[in-house]
């Protein structure tokens, strides 16, 4: 399934992000609008997450989108995938407001398509050669778009996801939940509510300063939700990035999951309801296809980045395949009879339905996991390419397979090579069931990428 990345100049593999007044500016987001609007005509969505910044950049997409003719609705804070469930079904596109786990100076736009999938590679190319070229469709007074507000909207989206399972899954369910002071502060904590669940919360004050935590839900920041998963006797702790797309947990003793264990747990929860393809990047753990194949499932693997993984699971559907599920090791997951994109408010939904389901705490759920052993590392090169060509030709006895940087796969181990698209360096992870074998492929690994080193 090799999708080639085409060259981007501005957007990255999830949007465009720069600094608030340094590389994110009010100059740069309007030429975004106009570019958009250049391109996209009819009604558009726009939304943004609880950054400072958010509203002065919403304002410059907005104005760019009107100047250009599109009639924008503004649907105020919102997550990444409520804007994106609002536009797939009532907008002829999207712009978002958003640097997703970034740390708060950061902004960006991530654009979204009429059927709510991030914007491809291909016509993100397009957008910012208009951009570049300064290729704007602006209209004349009487042709220039309207602006109106809609921000009771994400009502919507909440909704749909409280209606997708039986009602009162969550009863006699304690639950906490972070929004880490983001964008779900409006959503998640009311989904939950609405599934029956008692929920706790903490950090759900929208401020763009975060305050509580950095928007990265990693583990140095939830002591607080640990501590009140604790307290509470609650079920599960749920925690999110800014834009809550991702969604990561702790279980009722709080210890936190690795995301690829809950990507896992889902899989084996919805293979073992529904049996079919599961799709996901290269670079998961072999942990998710382990559980996919026990219920006779397949896996279809991608290049890096969430827009492949949506883009592919739409795709085999459209060819009449029976995709079940898709997601990324990092807690961001993609329930295709939702919408393609990662949903963080529906993956805290998915969890109340595994555990009214079953039996056992989660904690005993993820330790009855098949245990896998990782190795990460990040190796600065002044020529990744050079060293990832010298790799796949010192390892070619073995499986190569290059639909993303490089993947080598001897026996039951593998590994990924992959080159910073903007560093000098490159990222390997090297995965087994067995420690020990995932130590020796990781030493002669780095026995061939030494001489490489040594010669630059
Ligand atoms: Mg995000």
């Amino acid at each position: 399934m090799a999708a080639e990345k085409l060259q981007k100049r501005l957007f990255g593999t999830n949007g465009v992000r720069g600094i608030v007044g340094k590389d994110m500016t009010p100059d740069l987001v309007l030429s975004i609008g106009l570019a958009l609007g250049s391109m996209r005509k009819g009604r558009i969505a726009v939304g943004r997450d609880s950054r400072t910044s958010g509203e002065s950049l919403a304002n410059a997409v907005k104005a760019g989108l009107m100047a250009a003719g599109c009639n924008v609705v503004d649907c105020g804070m919102l997550p990444t995938p409520a804007l994106q469930y609002l536009v797939m079904h009532h907008f002829d596109g999207g712009a978002m407001i958003t640097a997703s786990h970034n740390p708060p100076e950061y902004n960006g736009v991530k654009i979204i398509e009429p059927d709510g999938t991030e914007m491809g590679d291909e016509q993100t190319v397009l957008l910012e050669e208009r951009i570049f070229s300064r290729d704007f469709d602006v209209q004349s007074w009487e042709h220039v778009g309207s602006g109106t507000t809609a921000s009771q909207r994400v009502d919507e989206y909440t909704d749909a996801i409280i209606r997708s399972v039986p009602e009162n899954i969550g009863r006699d369910m304690s639950v906490v939940v972070d929004p880490g002071c983001g964008a779900a502060s409006f959503t998640t904590p009311k989904i939950l509510t609405g599934l029956g669940c008692r929920v706790f919360s903490i950090n759900a004050q929208v401020d763009g300063h975060f305050p509580g935590r950095l928007p990265e839900p990693s583990l140095d920041g939830l002591k607080g939700l640990t501590d009140l998963v604790r307290s509470t006797g609650s079920a599960f702790g749920v925690a999110h990035d800014g834009d809550a797309d991702r969604a990561v947990f702790v279980d009722e003793n709080g210890r936190f999951i690795e995301e690829n264990q809950e990507f896992a747990l889902v899989a084996d929860y919805i293979c073992k309801e529904r049996c079919g393809i599961v799709v996901t990047p290269v670079s998961s753990s072999l942990l998710v296809e382990t559980m996919v194949k026990k219920h006779g499932g397949t896996v279809v693997y991608t290049p890096v980045g969430s827009i492949y993984v949506a883009r592919t699971m739409r795709d085999l559907i459209e060819k009449g395949e029976n995709v079940v599920f898709g997601g990324e090791g990092n807690g961001g997951l993609i329930f295709p009879a939702h919408q393609f994109c990662r949903d963080g408010g529906m993956t805290a939904t998915m969890m109340v339905a595994i555990l009214a389901r079953s039996d056992l705490p989660l904690s005993r759920l993820i330790d009855q996991l098949p245990v896998f052993h990782m190795i990460k590392e990040k190796i600065h090169t002044a020529h990744p390419e050079r060293l990832i060509e010298h790799l796949a030709d010192s390892c070619k006895t073995y499986h190569i397979d290059r639909t993303d940087g490089l993947r080598i796969t001897k026996g039951d181990t593998w590994a990924l090579v992959r080159p910073s698209g903007t560093e000098p360096f490159v990222r390997i992870s090297i995965e087994s069931a067995l420690a020990d074998s995932a130590r020796q492929f990781y030493h002669e690994l780095m026995d061939y990428i030494s001489q490489v080193i040594k010669s630059e």
